[in-house]
């Protein structure tokens, strides 16, 4: 054992920088990290048995203990939920002969839980030994676990013919489909490959290619919707011996799988925009941070940067520019929804706990091992190759006055044609609930739990008119019928998850309680505000369910609401917006569980929930009685 942890080590020359790499090597051999383990990791990579310990612990997918000789991590996100992911747990549970979270005692089946797989088109999911296998149902449950119990691997045990497009290349062989519903400009199928690359770039100046995006006008489109032009701008300006650029490939926003189909068909568009990047800005360090559910695609990935080195689109002198160096290295996450933020997403690429970092410096001044560096995300890379190709001018041609372009959606819920839909930013929710074939839609969730819930009622309909405001960012309160409400930064940002809910729906007792616990399970725990907060307003909408509530306490959730903003990270600021979008949208459904007449509230124990809180997350309370 202790001949393979210093083969595993030295192949990455025993930087601890690497450890997530060195982790997941040793899963892959032993499928937990031991105790003599963590001892040689440290002897080997100078770091502290704690330090590595803290990394172990941090993410999903590592392991102090032992597991199966087939892990099942099944998505429990809202979609699988309605798509009969009760069944298929209760399924497993039975043919494993084990429960959730622990191993079976011939050791051959661990059962775990896990939030957004990015498969929410095609649910309930699960991961099997990093294959993924889609559409899971009672049936096949139990053909699956048959098939492995009789030595089938989960290759072979595969139900299913593999999907569409490159889900079919034999470096992926994923019965995994693409859906993709709508094509504009991203996913345009007819575009030559590395063409700007090859014959554009030699023609204009690294300036003259920032200018280029930035008089685009493009934003970011992981969610932050930060100028891209600007930053490579101010990553460029910072004098330092390397820079970087990093792909966030890291979607976890529960309902978001548009970068995994991007990445499976257009990943040429991906690269290329990373080299687009690294020549604006100066960058010769390339990183892909993968998350760790996308592992089925990642030979396939890699297999496309070593076409690119042979053709010499990576490398020395890419394209034939002179002292244009640059190579892009993916690195595999391993399950944490904070990595999605890029300072996070920064530590965890340096073998740390994911936590974000104070602000400032930023990324783009100290950022991976301090070098300057730039993260943009999946789609926003790919879009940069359209932009530099055809200018900014024909790309504010697409979309609005504010919101330039088109976007991708991933779309899911109750509708009949789930899957990515590319639409010009101003597309109303009407569009696309016309467009995905959804009927008796009660809500919308736009931009994932973190985002809004909409209603689509409109507000006379309702006649709740002073209930159904919404805040515009300027401050303003608008009425407006929600059907026509539009996809832009202006009115309903959004990253790209859209999750469509019927009237046969609970929102409060299904919905918003799956995302609050998608919250508490995801928060690093480094704040109090996000590690107590999204716990005790759960607990407290919890009471309101059960007929405990009074109006104190809906007004009470949305006050907290405001306390959690102070949080250090994104993750933390939205955690409350379940509760507090739902009470602003649909307020009448709080309404109708609370008690009309009490105006006080005699049961709900603050003290009691902070301590559950703090026992949840492993810390002790610590109240001062005067
Ligand atoms: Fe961690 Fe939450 Fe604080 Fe973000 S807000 S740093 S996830 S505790």
């Amino acid at each position: 054992m202790k001949n393979e942890i210093i083969t595993i080590t030295s192949k990455y020359q025993d930087d601890r920088h690497r450890l997530m790499d060195i982790l997941i090597d040793i899963h892959d051999l032993y499928g937990y990290v031991s105790e003599a383990d963590i001892e040689l990791l440290s002897e080997r990579l100078g770091m502290s048995e704690v330090e590595i310990n803290e990394t172990i612990t941090f993410y999903h997918f590592f392991s102090r203990t032992p597991r199966g000789q087939f892990n099942i991590f099944l998505n429990n996100s809202i979609t699988a939920c309605m798509r009969g992911h009760d069944l298929v747990k209760k399924a497993l549970e039975e043919a494993c002969g084990t429960t959730f979270g622990s191993v079976s005692q011939d050791g051959m089946f661990g059962l775990y839980s896990t939030s957004c797989i990015g498969m929410n088109d095609q649910g309930p999911s699960a991961i099997i030994n990093d294959k993924v296998f889609t559409n899971l149902t009672t049936y096949r449950v139990m053909k699956l676990v048959a098939d492995l119990k009789s030595g089938k691997s989960p290759d072979e045990a595969i139900y299913e013919s593999t999907g569409d497009g490159n889900n079919s290349d034999p470096y992926v062989r994923a019965m995994v489909f693409n859906n993709i519903r709508k094509r504009m400009v991203i996913l345009d199928k007819d575009h030559i490959k590395f063409e700007v690359v090859r014959s554009l770039l030699k023609g204009h100046s690294p300036e003259e290619i920032i200018d280029i995006v930035e008089n685009s006008n493009l934003r970011g489109r992981g969610g932050a919707g930060f100028p891209t032009g600007l930053k490579w701008h101010f990553g460029r300006r910072v004098e330092s011996e390397h820079r970087v650029i990093i792909c966030n490939a890291d979607e976890g926003e529960p309902g978001t799988f548009k970068d995994r189909v991007l990445l499976t068909e257009f990943p040429d568009l991906v690269f290329e925009g990373m080299v687009i990047a690294a020549y604006a800005t100066g960058a010769d360090i390339g990183l892909v941070y993968l998350r760790y559910e996308y592992r089925y695609l990642y030979k396939f990935l890699n297999h496309i940067l070593d076409k690119m080195r042979k053709e010499g689109l990576l490398g020395k002198n890419i394209a034939g520019i002179k002292e244009f160096n640059f190579d892009i290295r993916i690195q595999l996450g391993a399950g944490a929804y904070v990595c999605g933020e890029e300072s996070a997403l920064i530590e965890s690429l340096e073998g740390k706990r994911g936590e974000p970092r104070d602000k400032p410096p930023f990324p783009v001044e100290k950022g991976y091992l301090n070098y300057p560096t730039i993260v943009n995300n999946v789609e926003t890379l790919a879009t940069t190759v359209r932009i530099v190709k055809n200018g900014a001018d024909w790309f504010k041609g697409f979309g609005t006055k504010d919101s330039l372009g088109t976007k991708l959606l991933s779309v899911s819920g109750d509708c009949k044609f789930p899957g990515i839909y590319e639409v010009e930013w101003g597309t109303s929710i009407r569009e696309v609930i016309e467009m995905s074939g959804a009927d008796d839609v009660q809500a919308v969730q736009v931009g994932g739990p973190s985002g809004v819930m909409i209603s689509v009622k409109d507000i006379d309909d309702l006649g709740t008119t002073e209930l159904m405001k919404w805040y515009k960012p300027s401050g303003m309160m608008v009425a407006q019928k929600t059907f026509d409400r539009k996809l832009s930064y202006s009115d309903l940002p959004t990253g790209g998850s859209i999750m469509i809910f019927n009237n046969k729906r609970d929102l409060l007792k299904e919905v918003v309680m799956n995302f609050m616990d998608f919250f508490i399970e995801e928060s690093c725990g480094s704040c109090s505000t996000c590690r107590n907060l999204p716990f005790i307003m759960k607990q407290k909408l919890q009471k309101i369910l059960d007929g405990h509530g009074v109006r104190k306490d809906i007004d009470d959730l949305l006050s907290w609401g405001k306390i959690i903003k102070i949080s250090r990270c994104g993750l933390g600021q939205t955690s409350a917006n379940p509760i507090v979008s739902s009470i602003l949208n649909f307020r009448y459904l709080y309404e109708q569980h609370v008690k009309a007449m009490a105006d006080f509230d005699n049961v709900f124990d603050l003290e009691k929930s902070v301590e559950a809180a703090n026992s949840f997350v492993g810390r002790k309370a610590n109240f001062h009685h005067a």
